[in-house]
């Protein structure tokens, strides 16, 4: 027991001076380091190479810390280009929506306007699929405007997009009336005269007569529109008989003139028979379908005026069949090739 107290005293006597040997070389390093860093600070070197370490590892701090953050904002950047991605990838469905909002708001205040997003699309697509019209249709009506039936016709008409013609008769200023013949001319439909009056027995007397039933109405529709309209046609047609009964070879003159001054007369090579003939709306739809013709002109001849309900129930089917089968639709100019019939008096 002694022998290994003994053993243990030594021991630590042992580890005592070795202790006391090993903080006095520290304090000689301290002291030597001391000068050293004295030394070097006098000569105003000593922070580069004390600092070097010290800076690259703040380098590599850095650098680790911008390599995380890279990373990190890689991660990120990575999703944020999937979210432009996915952002770009809907944009075009939300512009569209936009511009299909676009063109229905434009197109519902201003018709003139509308195309400049949505028309040069269509003309696109139209010149995608190069399809030549089969054939031309002009929707024709006569004897209006009503104040019932007129304005639900513009509404389809609008709808389809379809131009036609409307050959007018008499109506007052500052009416309901003078308001739909300037919405036919705003919505780009042609306002053709059919004249002042369709009463046979006054416009058929005489030629001045019915040359002046002409010019008057032309006159009030310049007044109410700004917009001198020389398509006409005549009531009953050039072919009616019943002008006989008031002036023998009245037809015969007045195609004449007529064709010799700024009007240009237009009869029909389609008869819906809503005048009489057809009793539903299936009928006036048979009865324009079957005679619609390719590889010409098809001029339909319907009515606006008030009562013709079929006409109207019609409208829109015989709008989509002519789509369908590849017509194209127009409203009557003066530049229109004519289409008349035999004068019969
Ligand atoms: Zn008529």
């Amino acid at each position: 027991m002694k022998n290994r107290r003994k053993f243990c005293n030594t021991l630590t006597h042992g580890s005592q001076v070795l202790m006391l040997l090993l903080l006095q070389a520290a304090m000689v390093l301290a002291a030597v380091a001391i000068l050293f860093g004295g030394v070097f600070n006098f000569l105003g070197t000593s922070p580069p190479e004390i600092t070097e370490p010290i800076t690259t590892t703040e380098q590599e701090t850095i650098e680790y810390e911008s390599q995380i953050p890279e990373s990190e904002t890689q991660i990120p950047s990575v999703s944020t280009t999937e979210y432009i991605e996915t952002e770009a990838s809907t944009e075009p469905e939300i512009s569209e929506t936009i511009q299909s909002t676009e063109a229905t708001e434009n197109t519902v205040p201003s018709e003139s306007e509308p195309p400049e997003t949505t028309v040069p699309s269509e003309t696109e697509s139209q010149a995608e699929i190069p399809v030549e019209p089969i054939g031309a249709v002009y929707l024709t009506f006569d004897d209006g405007p009503s104040t019932q039936i007129t304005n639900q016709i513009l509404d389809i008409l609008k709808e389809k997009n379809v131009k036609a013609t409307f050959f007018i008769i008499d109506y007052p200023f500052d009416s309901e009336k003078e308001a739909i013949v300037i919405r036919e001319f705003e919505e780009g439909h042609t306002v053709a005269l059919h004249g002042t009056s369709h009463d046979y027995s006054k416009i058929y007397t005489s030629l001045d007569a019915l040359i002046e039933n002409f010019t008057t109405l032309q006159e009030k529709v310049k007044a109410s529109t700004g917009y001198t309209s020389t398509v006409i046609r005549f009531p009953g047609g050039s072919s009616n008989t019943v002008s006989k009964k008031y002036c023998t070879g009245i037809m015969t003159e007045a195609v004449e003139y007529f064709s010799n001054s700024e009007f240009v007369y237009f009869d029909w090579n389609v008869d819906s028979r809503d005048a009489g003939g057809a009793k539903s709306s299936e009928e006036v739809f048979e009865n324009v379908t079957s005679s619609l013709k390719p590889g010409r002109n098809n001029i339909v001849l319907m009515h606006d005026s008030t009562g013709k309900q079929y006409t109207l129930d019609a409208l829109e089917a015989i709008i989509d069949f002519c789509i369908s089968e590849g017509y194209e639709f127009k409203a009557i100019t003066d530049e229109t090739p004519q289409v008349t019939h035999n004068v019969s008096n």
